[in-house]
């Protein structure tokens, strides 16, 4: 059995969130709240269902054992400025004053800024792999370009029928979150058989991330 799509229950609204900031200091915060600079991403109020507070420490913990730099933004209800591109199915939310359309994200990384937000908009298992997936955009920025090739490279062409979903961007991360779900579930994927599992360890364990802060 899987959960069904997301039902917002109002007894479970928020306004609040939370700011895991590298070292270890833990902030609450009150939405909305802008997130980033670029004014565009926001945290809102919204309903949280009890299993995602229950993994959130967690949630942070990932994010942080992959890039330690990174502060991390939890909020209720994580929205963006929407303009078309492609994406398929997305809810718009209308802001009545700027009349300025939003859509919901699962998790957006601010590579330039060193933040990762997270939604609670969310299931516990939902909130996890988003920490990976996200954790995975952020790491990417001190990937050597050779490596982002390999990876590539051994990606097979395949269609989820939108530019999006097909990004190359995109798929290493969707493939990191997988490769990391399996281990959250006790599999054995750490066995290091192949080049790619090497890099993922590394990545999921922090050894890059250490071994990169070591070098500045
Ligand atoms: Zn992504």
């Amino acid at each position: 059995m899987r959960y069904p799509a997301f039902i917002p229950n109002p007894t479970l609204m928020t306004d609040q969130g939370r700011i895991f900031r590298p070292g270890g200091i833990v902030e609450t915060i009150l939405t909305p709240l802008p997130i980033g600079e670029g004014g565009r991403t926001f945290g809102l109020p919204g309903p949280v269902p009890a299993d995602v507070w229950s993994v959130l420490d967690h949630a942070a913990q990932i994010v942080h054992r992959i890039t330690p730099w990174a502060a991390v933004y939890a909020v209720p209800n994580l929205v963006f400025e929407f303009i078309p591109d492609g994406y398929p199915c997305r809810e718009v939310i209308r802001h009545k004053e700027s009349g300025k359309d939003y859509a919901r994200a699962g998790g957006i990384s601010f590579n330039d800024e060193d933040i990762v937000a997270l939604s609670l908009h969310s299931y516990s298992m939902n909130l996890i792999s988003t920490a990976y997936h996200e954790a995975w955009h952020q790491v990417e920025k001190i990937l050597e370009k050779i490596i982002i090739d390999e990876i590539d490279r051994s990606l097979v062409p395949l269609s989820w029928g939108s530019a999006y979903a097909d990004s190359m961007v995109e798929r290493r991360a969707r493939c990191f979150e997988m490769w990391c779900m399996y281990y959250e579930e006790g599999m054995p994927v750490r066995g290091l058989s192949t080049w790619l599992d090497g890099i993922f360890d590394g990545v999921a364990t922090g050894e890059v991330a250490r071994e990169w802060m070591k070098e500045q």
